[in-house]
């Protein structure tokens, strides 16, 4: 019986590149230094293929493919830069700028140059409206700036703590991380452990101090604002 290839090669770019099996067009991408961009796909989470930033071309099928979730194949042609994807990421990003305060995403608003986005494409577009939310010592909410690319959600789960204090309630536009049955922070199962803020690509995250310091106030108002309240709701009062 023929034994089982290990790796596969395909063309990136017109460069051959040999990966092992199961590798996605994505990581081989990376191998070979071709970048492709992405939102939701994080080294430390799984990848889900949700933000669509990261579609490529391959064999020119009909459909793009999302680079973070499909494995490379033997003979497979895949090109980055094409006209229709660089549409593709282009008005994905128009349309994240359309509905989303995007001022606090670095990477995003890094992303929005190089492919030409304009964020005001879309002027009619429904933005998210979502009050801020402070209920805890150690980081704020604040679900405008919010992409959904689940990577809050993922380390909060099975990626990293095994904690699942995080979720999504809500449908289409609507759909919004929360806790179960929307509780306060304090009163879910979130032990504070900061990797949640930590892969938040947009700052709708963000420690309590860092945000309580932009408001103008001084770390003693921010502590004392913040004291007792992992245990229960007490918001900064910003004058
Ligand atoms: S809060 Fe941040 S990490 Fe979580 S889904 Fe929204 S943008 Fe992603």
């Amino acid at each position: 019986m023929a034994e089982q290839t290990s790796t596969v090669t395909l063309t990136i770019d017109g460069q051959p590149v040999t990966v092992p099996a199961n590798t996605t067009i994505l990581e081989a991408a990376r191998s070979a230094g071709i970048d492709i961009p992405t939102i939701c796909a994080h080294d430390a989470t799984t990848p889900r293929g949700l933000c669509r930033l990261c579609v490529v071309d391959v064999n020119r099928g009909r459909l793009l493919q999302p680079a973070c979730i499909v494995p490379c194949q033997d003979g497979m042609v895949v090109e980055t830069t094409s006209e229709r994807v660089l549409t593709s990421r282009r008005t994905i990003l128009e349309m994240l700028a359309s509905a989303v305060d995007l001022s606090q995403a670095p990477e995003i608003q890094r992303y929005l140059a190089e492919y030409g986005a304009d964020p005001q494409r879309f002027p009619q577009a429904r933005r998210r409206e979502h009050p801020l939310l402070d209920d805890n010592a150690f980081y704020i909410r604040d679900y405008n700036k919010c992409v959904m690319c689940w990577r809050c959600m993922q380390v909060c789960a099975e990626d990293a703590q095994y904690i699942f204090a995080l979720s999504i309630d809500g449908r289409g536009f609507n759909s919004h991380i929360t806790t179960a049955f929307d509780i306060p922070m304090p009163e879910s199962t979130c032990v504070f452990c900061g990797q949640c803020v930590g892969v938040c690509p947009t700052n709708a995250l963000k420690p309590k101090v860092e945000w309580g310091l932009e408001q103008g106030l001084t770390p003693d108002q921010i502590r004392e604002a913040s004291r007792g309240m992992s245990r229960r709701r007490r918001p900064i009062q910003v004058k």
